[in-house]
């Protein structure tokens, strides 16, 4: 029997956790050729997140559960489950039932016909304000355009990958995770598949505007270094031009005198230049920062409880 480990980052999900596995064993059970387990990965919830675990992993005997110290993020929380799955399927997806085990099936009919890893993307995406679905599509086309990392519009992390697959994406040990990336780094067979979006029935979403934009920053410096490029071909074009003006004005000065006016000219230039300067040493900071976060070497995420038997993080 071939055995299948769901990977579930939970954050703030006390009030939708138990309809989650409720609704996820209605599925499992309807494939019966296969052998499930849960690992829930509890990222710091400040709600009871971590009391309902427990108490499903009291009564389900196929739930382990990772709780951290602390808020490590939903990539730290992938990671940390990918790190502790041994099955030969692994299945990454959230636990708000946005991304439906409905699909299983469809998942695992791929990855019998042979193909690494069945990821979704959604279709449309409905109830998305106008200027969220437009910075996603721009994103999109900007980071397949500038990255190695090529994916459709609309791809999601809910996917089910090969054991082989999963110890690559383990490798990659890097401390800031952009697992959209990572899992098309990686390579491997991917088929798409497509499904409708559903809105969030319990608990609420805890992304802001704010930390889609950083995501979107991520997603192309951390497997891009072409606006490190940019900036150097700007630098270039601009030397160029000025080079092409000060001969102008160099031989303007020596066959018609000093014209006095030019107040303009060396504004616009100031301005500009200063901008530009600014511009470069904040692309500069960002991915000197990034050196900076990874050189630490610190750890991705820190266990506080867990209930995977070869692991003394229970409490006393
Ligand atoms: N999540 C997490 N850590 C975080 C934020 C979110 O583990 O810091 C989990 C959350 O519990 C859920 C999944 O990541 O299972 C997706 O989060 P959410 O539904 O808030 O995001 P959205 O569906 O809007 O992308
Ligand atoms: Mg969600």
């Amino acid at each position: 029997m071939k055995t299948i480990d769901l990977v579930v980052p939970c954050f703030n999900e006390e009030e939708g956790l138990e309809h989650f596995v409720t609704e996820t064993n209605k599925v499992i059970d309807t494939l019966p050729g296969y052998s499930f387990r849960y690992i829930l990965v509890n990222d710091g919830s400040k709600d009871k997140t971590y009391l309902v675990m427990k108490r499903l992993a009291a009564k389900f005997d196929n739930i382990k559960y990772i709780s951290f110290s602390r808020n490590f993020g939903k990539e730290a929380a992938m990671y940390a489950g990918l790190q502790h799955c041994d099955a030969d399927y692994v299945v990454v997806m959230d636990a708000d039932l946005q991304h439906p085990p409905a699909v299983f099936p469809q998942m695992l009919e791929a990855m019998e016909e042979g193909w690494d890893c069945c990821a979704t993307k959604r279709d449309e995406r409905e109830g998305e304000s106008f200027f969220r679905g437009a910075f996603s599509k721009l994103f999109f086309r900007l980071s397949n355009r500038m990255t190695d990392v090529k994916n459709p519009y609309g791809a999601m992390d809910y996917r089910m990958m090969t054991r082989q697959m999963v110890n690559s994406i383990l490798e990659l040990s890097e401390v800031q995770r952009f697992s959209k990336g990572i899992f098309s780094w990686v390579g491997f067979n991917t088929k798409w598949i497509t499904f409708k979006t559903v809105d969030r029935e319990l608990g609420k979403s805890s992304w802001k505007f704010s930390s889609l934009f950083k995501y979107a920053i991520d997603g192309i410096t951390c497997f891009s270094v072409t606006p490190l490029r940019f900036t150097a071909v700007m630098g270039a074009i601009i030397f160029f031009l000025s080079l092409i003006y000060i001969m102008v004005t160099l031989i303007q000065t020596i066959f018609f005198g000093i014209q006095t006016p030019g107040y303009v000219t060396t504004l616009c230039a100031v301005l500009f230049l200063g901008g530009l300067t600014e511009m470069s040493i904040g692309i500069l900071g960002e991915y000197i920062g990034r050196i900076y976060m990874e050189t630490k070497d610190r750890p991705i995420y820190i266990t506080k409880f867990s209930n995977f038997e070869d692991e003394d993080y229970e409490e006393k």
